[in-house]
């Protein structure tokens, strides 16, 4: 459809410079203008109604249309509409959130670092890796281990941490004290015939091998999401965790966890950490932590790390970090708000009282033509679409097979993510049984028509 002159669209070609946008497609096709939300719809400008099939970035936990939050925003803004927490400076809501997360985190952790997104969250995390190793004495101890397909946000440190070539080709990235290990997507990396056991120990395997080429003394840490969300939603085989952290324990490297899409019921447990058995020093967290309606991250940190802290504190003062709005108080009481509502509803309850119907759900696309693998844990779930199911092997990524489905989902009121070969389901928490199935229904028409679309030779 042209673009009107003048119209808000033709204005956000104008004006608005898009992330994650193709720029020249988009001076064509012009914006999908999101007016408003109800429940897990939104709603556009012409009044059409979209399930959000992704919770909006796989953040939108309660839908788009929680009165509690408006309610605690509101309050909060005209209490203490801002202070900061630099200097010792505190106010209520920011420590009353810090408490409930020590209380609700998978293993026992100090502190809360408050910032504005999960790169911030991760970029502290990393500065922290450094920091502590200055502390004790360790200054040779820097490099950080992430995965290939990880995602770990778009900072210069968090997207070096992030495997994924088109956050690094560029942007000059990543930056050197940045290595990739192995991703631990059993149906692409497998070899033939090869067990998830034995898969597990191979990447365990590679890790260390890794780790002795560069000189145990020198790697400090490893990021891992539990399950790689934006990666394509790889869940790693089940022993896989264990393997790794036996290498990180061995040769003594922190393990930093970015809970930010895992975290909050997510995967069928609070944490993805408590699904999958990890045990790390810091956990990143975002997202659903104020159900998206308001930006906040948090980096939480065990005692062994903050003594880092303390350590430096002693030699040179003052902790020389932090944002501007970070532990922001209207950010703050959202969150917190947030989960009481998590508590309230028991929102963890009616995860896994729905996992069931949307897994099956989902696995239910195993015996469609497009779909190769189909993955998934709790309310989060990825198709991998391929050309031939036997050989496995991939589209060609310029015909834009899983975008195509994308757009033939929006054409029928849903809105999916293309990543790479997958199509991705993470809706809000508070889904039902019949949404899971409408928004099912829904998905298995635009495999239909994509298929239909590519047996017709793709006309555009
Ligand atoms: N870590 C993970 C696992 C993420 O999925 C994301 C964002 N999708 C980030 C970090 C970065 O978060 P933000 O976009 O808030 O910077």
């Amino acid at each position: 459809m042209a673009i009107r002159p003048n119209s808000i669209e033709a204005r956000d070609v104008a004006h608005v410079l898009h992330p994650y946008t193709n720029a020249v497609a988009h001076e064509k096709s012009g914006p999908v203008m999101i007016a408003g939300g109800d429940g897990i719809y939104v709603i556009d400008s012409e009044g059409n109604r979209y399930i959000e099939g992704l919770a909006g970035l796989f953040c939108a936990s309660l839908g788009f249309s929680e009165k509690r939050l408006v309610d605690a925003a509101t309050r909060q803004m005209s209490t203490l509409p801002f202070y900061h927490s630099f200097s010792g400076k505190s106010h209520e809501t920011a420590v009353e959130l810090a408490t409930r997360l020590i209380e609700l985190a998978p293993v026992p952790m100090s502190k809360v670092f408050f910032v504005n997104s999960g790169s911030e969250a991760n970029d502290t995390a990393v500065k922290l890796i450094w920091y502590y190793h200055n502390a004790i004495g360790k200054p040779e101890k820097k490099k950080i281990i992430s995965r290939l397909r990880a995602y770990h946000g778009v900072t210069v440190a968090s997207a070096s941490l992030t495997g994924l070539p088109y956050n690094h080709r560029d942007f000059d990235l990543p930056i050197d004290r940045v290595l990739h290990t192995d991703c631990p997507l059993h149906y692409r990396y497998a070899e033939k015939d090869e067990s998830e056991d034995a898969f597990a120990t191979r990447c365990a395997a590679s890790l260390e091998q890794l780790i002795q080429k560069e000189g145990p003394e020198t790697i400090a840490a490893f990021f891992a999401e539990p399950l790689m969300a934006s990666g394509g939603c790889i869940v790693p085989p089940p022993t896989y965790y264990e393997k790794i952290q036996a290498v990180l324990k061995k040769y003594d490297i922190l393990l930093v966890a970015d809970e930010v899409i895992c975290g909050f019921a997510r995967t069928g447990n609070m944490f993805g950490c408590e699904s999958f058995g990890i045990k790390p020093d810091m956990i990143s967290m975002a997202k659903q932590l104020s159900a998206a309606y308001q930006p906040i991250a948090a980096l939480m940190i065990n005692d062994k790390i903050y003594d880092g802290i303390r350590i430096e504190s002693e030699k040179i003062g003052t902790f020389g970090h932090g944002f501007t709005y970070g532990a922001h108080p209207v950010a703050t009481a959202v969150a917190l708000e947030t989960l009481n509502i998590y508590r309230d509803r028991d929102i963890l309850g009616h995860v896994r009282s729905v996992m069931a119907d949307f897994q099956s759900g989902l696995h239910a696309f195993a015996d469609h033509p497009l779909v190769g693998n189909v993955r998934g844990m709790g309310l989060i779930g990825a198709l991998e679409l391929v050309k031939d199911k036997a050989t496995r092997e991939s589209f060609d990524m310029a015909w834009g097979v899983a975008g195509h489905v994308g757009e033939r989902a929006l054409a029928h009121g849903l809105i999916t993510r293309a990543l790479g070969d997958t199509v991705n389901f993470c809706p809000p928490l508070i889904i039902t049984k019949a949404e899971i199935a409408d928004m099912f229904a829904r998905a298995k028409v635009a495999l239909d028509e994509t298929h239909a679309w590519l047996q017709a030779g793709r006309p555009s």
